[in-house]
């Protein structure tokens, strides 16, 4: 991002700078604003990037630990994506991100939601988006959960989820924008 020669995809320095943790809610956390992360998102979810969920699960970790909240075993979940979004590009962004911090903290991953919209979330106003997340739980439901998404923008899916899992759950995302 800034240029500077690296191994990796992104500097270490770009990595830090990009931290700057923001909160939508009580239950609601995020790493960093979509404007500061943006080109790596993009290149995340639509040029076939996968690498970066281990960089965007890393953040999350670290946000998590300095959230400091009570300690409990929490079982890792993940906003799902719709089968067009899925088949396209061939992975769940979400749950690539998801599988890095479940692992990192040794809670388990399970994949509670399928997502029954039709339309691509991207493909919508926000006015589309709050009407159109339909979700489905598929598991049961257990006491505590972690549920991840890679960016918050109207809310919609995040607060819907959190909504229908009706337990305590706590909501992570990498980017907010506005
Ligand atoms: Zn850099």
């Amino acid at each position: 991002m800034c240029g500077k020669p690296t191994t990796k995809r992104i500097c270490t320095k770009c990595i830090n700078d990009m931290y700057e943790p923001v909160r939508s809610s009580n239950n609601i956390y995020h790493c960093t604003h979509y404007y500061k992360s943006s080109k790596m998102i993009k290149m995340y979810k639509y040029a076939s990037h996968p690498s970066f969920s281990k960089i965007m699960g890393e953040m999350l970790c670290k946000l998590f630990i300095d959230l400091k909240i009570p300690e409990e075993v929490y079982t890792v979940t993940f906003i799902p994506s719709n089968k067009k979004s899925y088949y396209e590009k061939g992975f769940i962004p979400a749950k690539e991100i998801a599988k890095h911090f479940a692992k990192y903290f040794d809670f388990e991953l399970k994949e509670l939601l399928i997502n029954k919209s039709k339309k691509r979330h991207a493909e919508m106003t926000q006015n589309e988006r709050l009407n159109s997340v339909n979700f489905e739980i598929i598991k049961k439901v257990p006491k505590n959960i972690i549920i991840i998404d890679d960016v918050y923008t109207s809310g919609a899916s995040m607060n819907t989820a959190i909504e229908l899992l009706n337990t305590n759950t706590i909501g992570l995302t990498f980017a907010k924008t506005r």
